[in-house]
């Protein structure tokens, strides 16, 4: 068994509100959401974060960018969204398996915390 939770709740070891599921990619909610939509875009495939990557997943990310893209269209949150990737203990990566948050549904600040 995975001991990566994000692992774990692609594998449905854990349960998750899952939004959206393809072959490379799942979108579901996030337990602590920072605003009214707070939806977390995974990858399947493990890779701890951006300095993990290889060249192939290039092509993962762009994925996930997409995928936030029409996870906008389809809610109507064109007008403004916020994508963050953190990346490492130090900008605040608390699952070492990458996701990109997608938040939205309020006014965002810059510069973020
Ligand atoms: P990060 O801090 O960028 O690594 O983001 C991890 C995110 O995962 C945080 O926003 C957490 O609230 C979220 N999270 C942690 N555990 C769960 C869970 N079991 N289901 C959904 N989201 C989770
Ligand atoms: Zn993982």
């Amino acid at each position: 068994m995975s001991e990566c939770l994000f692992c774990r709740i692609i594998a449905k070891e854990i349960p998750a509100k899952i939004e959206y599921e393809d072959k490379e990619l799942v979108v579901i909610q996030d337990i602590n959401p920072q605003a009214p939509v707070h939806l977390l875009v995974i990858s399947k495939k493990h890779v701890a974060g951006t300095q993990d990557m290889d060249a192939q997943d290039r092509l993962l990310l762009g994925e996930m960018v997409f995928r936030a893209k029409e996870l906008a269209r389809q809610r109507k949150l064109e007008e403004g969204y916020r994508l963050v990737l953190n990346n490492g203990a130090k900008a605040g990566q608390s699952v070492f398996h990458i996701h990109l948050h997608f938040l939205a549904g309020r006014k965002m600040n810059w510069p973020p915390g």
